[in-house]
């Protein structure tokens, strides 16, 4: 048995960029590109054409979206690292996503196989986590959570105080070990 404290991390915007893909498809289907300006201080979906809300809202639903995006800098060495001190967990919202269950797992075993499968949580609702960390870029997953909520940095979050921020895997780092 581990007596590790245990740590629950959020895949999209903490260990996956889903911002690249979505400027990519938005720019395929429409010839717009979205600039990091245009998207800082809100959600991506918001950040496009009225004309196009609709559309755009609809990407993270679509087969493909999840599958292939980068993983975030200093991640993958940062929980290999965290691993010796924590019982880590991967937690992300794969169910209202149907498409990205299959998807997040396929992610998971090329980037983070290091972690084992027993410990990806591809789950809906998060306040079931009971986990002693939670690292998460969404603040509403803090809210019924028992533990306590880091959260990560994102172009949408830029307005929340009540959690302790991380802005890269550096500061995660720092404030693990
Ligand atoms: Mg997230």
């Amino acid at each position: 048995m581990q007596n590790k404290k245990i740590l629950a991390i959020d895949m999209d915007e903490v260990v996956a960029d889903a911002v690249p893909r979505f400027v990519e498809w938005y720019e395929r289907d429409t010839g717009i590109f979205l600039t990091p300006q245009e998207i800082h201080g809100g959600e991506a979906w918001d950040a496009v054409r009225p004309e196009h809300r609709e559309l755009a809202s609809k990407y993270v639903y679509k087969k493909g979206f999840f599958r292939d995006l980068p993983v975030m800098k200093d991640s993958q060495e940062v929980i290999m690292e965290l691993m010796t001190h924590y019982e880590v967990f991967f937690a992300s919202a794969a169910m209202p996503f149907k498409y990205s269950l299959e998807e997040k797992h396929d992610w998971l075993e090329e980037h983070f196989s290091f972690v084992p499968n027993t410990h990806w949580v591809l789950c809906g609702a998060k306040h079931i986590i009971n986990a002693d960390f939670l690292i998460d870029d969404r603040s509403k997953n803090f809210e019924r959570f028992r533990g306590t909520g880091i959260l990560y940095d994102s172009p949408h979050n830029q307005k929340e105080t009540r959690y302790h921020r991380v802005q890269n895997w550096q500061e995660i780092r720092e404030y693990f070990l």
